[in-house]
């Protein structure tokens, strides 16, 4: 059996990575929106690398939980059969030992060139604008996938999708697009789809079953079931 997995913003917040909005929705008198988006690069590159900086920093602050060491479990048994597409740009599902990930906005302990195109594995701040390991400029950015830029690796998502028997949605409100349109795409497919989340998302009618709850609970009760 085929498995696609999406994970959200549900699964990491059950492991407590902060969200950097305060009760207004703002972080440090910006709107997040205001801070992730290529403009606001341009216009402010020091603001935007400490609002990276910060969450790449607090990524040492916390662990994977149960719902992540189940799809580590869940790889285990299947291999090849299981790929992990993530919303997340944090690491916590390959600290928990998943190694097919797919990080579709990008990763926080990645640096892509605006020069070279290079993409480097980083651990450091960037609001000091560090030169590229590869080219020498000093053109770094977080890898991540900003509002108004094209999420990675959509056509091997869709390849997988259209392979799957079973799609399986975790932790995500079902509300931004393309990853809201999964589930429908794999039910074009033929998948067998399921909804793991908190709260029944947007797309819930959308899906042959739905179970709502914390992921750190329903994620390992749906791999035992499935690993009989
Ligand atoms: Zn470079």
């Amino acid at each position: 059996m085929n498995i696609v997995v999406l994970t959200g913003a549900g699964i990491s917040a059950e492991s407590g990575v902060p969200t950097f909005r305060d009760a207004d929705g703002l972080w440090e008198g910006h709107s997040v929106e205001d801070v992730a988006t290529p403009e606001a690069f341009e216009r402010q590159p020091t603001t935007v690398h400490r609002f990276y900086d910060a969450r790449r920093a607090a990524l040492s602050t916390v662990e994977p939980n149960p719902a992540h060491q189940a799809l580590a479990r869940l790889e285990d048994a299947v291999g090849d059969d299981l790929l992990v597409v993530t919303q997340n740009i944090d690491d916590l599902h390959e600290r928990a030992g998943s190694t097919r990930v797919l990080h579709m906005h990008g990763e926080l302990l990645s640096a892509l060139c605006r020069g070279c195109q290079g993409r480097f594995p980083w651990q450091d701040a960037m609001d000091d604008f560090p030169p590229c390991p590869g080219c020498g400029a000093t053109e770094l950015r977080p890898d991540v996938v900003w509002f108004g830029e094209v999420p990675y690796q959509l056509d091997r998502i869709f390849l997988a999708l259209e392979r799957a028997d079973l799609f399986v949605s975790i932790g995500t409100s079902g509300a931004v697009y393309p990853a809201a349109g999964f589930v429908q795409a794999a039910s074009a497919y033929g998948a067998r789809t399921l909804e793991l989340n908190l709260v029944p998302s947007e797309g819930t009618h959308f899906f042959d079953e739905a179970r709502h709850g914390p992921a750190g609970r329903l994620v390992p009760g749906w791999v035992d079931d499935l690993l009989g």
